[in-house]
């Protein structure tokens, strides 16, 4: 019996961009299979929903059959025993990054120490890369077509037009935190 070897890669994704794309690829370089776990806060308004979100980042790998995309809101090591990971992928693009990832990822072994937390480091080309940089670019009508996959850069166009037709600041959606 082969045995499958699959890792959770989990995150905001608000939306996917190709930083996470890459990760995701390179990802599936040491894995068998990749779940894509989208944090969903409860009770937070956000650019877009959970629905939205998991459409976004399902048709950007739609050739990868060995990636699954779905939504969660409890602890990430809790969903990660659920979906049968025995690691977590993270992205690491600065210094700042580390800090938080360390800390998360001491905190996820105390509490799930069977489960393996790895980094990869970003590619050189995304590491000015985040949702809320190409989120907040975008609400003030930039190019981001460099930074995410045509879909997403068409999603943002259309709910940043909507937001503007009635009459909200698109910038309540927008801040500088993930
Ligand atoms: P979070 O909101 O949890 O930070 P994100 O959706 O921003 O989640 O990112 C999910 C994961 O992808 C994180 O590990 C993050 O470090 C990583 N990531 C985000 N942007 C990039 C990038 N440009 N290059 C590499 N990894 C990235």
């Amino acid at each position: 019996m082969k045995i499958i070897h699959r890792a959770l890669y989990p995150g905001s994704f608000n939306p996917v961009h190709y930083g996470h794309v890459d990760i995701a690829r390179r990802a599936l370089r040491v894995f068998d299979e990749l779940v894509i776990g989208i944090y969903v806060h409860p009770g937070k308004r956000d650019l877009f929903d959970a629905q939205e979100r998991i459409a976004l980042v399902k048709k950007a790998f739609e050739n990868e059959p060995h990636i699954q995309v779905a939504s969660y809101n409890k602890l990430t090591v809790d969903y990660a025993r659920e979906v049968g990971a025995f690691a977590i992928v993270r992205g690491l693009r600065v210094f700042s990054d580390f800090e938080l990832e360390f800390r998360m990822a001491l905190a996820n072994r105390r509490l799930a120490p069977e489960i393996e937390i790895v980094n990869f480091i970003a590619a050189e080309e995304h590491i000015h890369l985040s949702s809320s940089t190409i989120r907040e670019i975008a609400s003030l009508g930039g190019d981001v077509s460099s930074m995410a996959p045509p879909h997403v850069v068409d999603a943002l166009e259309r709910r940043f037009a909507e937001l503007k037709a009635q009459g909200n600041d698109p910038s309540f959606m927008v801040s500088l935190a993930d």
